[in-house]
């Protein structure tokens, strides 16, 4: 029995917070967790520009709900899913994914969540667990799975490291070049092969 553990940002949807500040045009959105290391830091100052600006949770959403997929996502998933169970383990916002979660057919997310107000602005984040990622993997073993994952940055390694078996997609060079035990590929298709590759089963 496999699970397919595959991230969201990078892999089948765009980065959300940096499409988010080209879409909106506020670049103060534009912030990483390269610019500000802490986390909690970072989330705070961006629920305040989101307040400063008057962006309440639908707005938010209607903006995240144009950016779509990347191109394929939809029929990649598609294709895994009848393959594997399949799970998507994100450092996003059920909030904000929901749209894009729409798009790719309601696969299963695992992530974090919003808090809102009456009035629909964003009050605070709560982060489900630390290190979720790796900890869900961890989980799924003590299940029975197999686990076979995928991601494109930092912040998926210790999923790739904990799993089975793990994939880089699309990944920038630096992480290629810092985890050169991972198999690195670029398309939909490739992914796919990486997959049945990695699978015991003949796929
Ligand atoms: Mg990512």
């Amino acid at each position: 029995m496999e699970v397919a553990c595959l991230d969201l940002e990078g892999v089948l949807v765009p980065e959300i917070w940096i499409n988010f500040a080209e879409r909106t045009g506020i670049d103060e959105l534009r912030a990483t967790t390269r610019d500000i290391p802490d986390y909690d830091v970072l989330m705070k100052q961006r629920l305040a520009i989101l307040d400063q600006n008057k962006l309440g949770l639908p707005d938010i959403q209607a903006v995240i709900d144009d950016m779509g997929p990347m191109e394929g996502a939809r029929e990649f998933v598609d294709w895994l899913r009848e393959r594997f169970q399949v799970v998507i383990l994100s450092d996003t916002f059920y909030e904000f994914a929901q749209p894009l979660m729409r798009q790719l057919g309601w696969p299963t997310l695992f992530c974090h969540r919003l808090e809102t107000n009456e009035k629909g602005f964003v009050t605070d984040y709560k982060l489900r667990q630390k290190d979720p990622k790796r900890q869900s993997v961890k989980a799924f073993h003590s299940l029975n799975y197999r686990v076979i994952a995928a991601g494109d940055s930092y912040n998926d390694t210790t999923m790739l490291s904990e799993a089975e078996a793990g994939i880089l997609f699309k990944a920038p060079q630096n992480v290629i070049e810092e985890f050169p035990q991972y198999p690195a590929v670029h398309t939909y298709e490739e992914l796919k092969e990486e997959f049945r590759k990695a699978s015991i089963r003949d796929l």
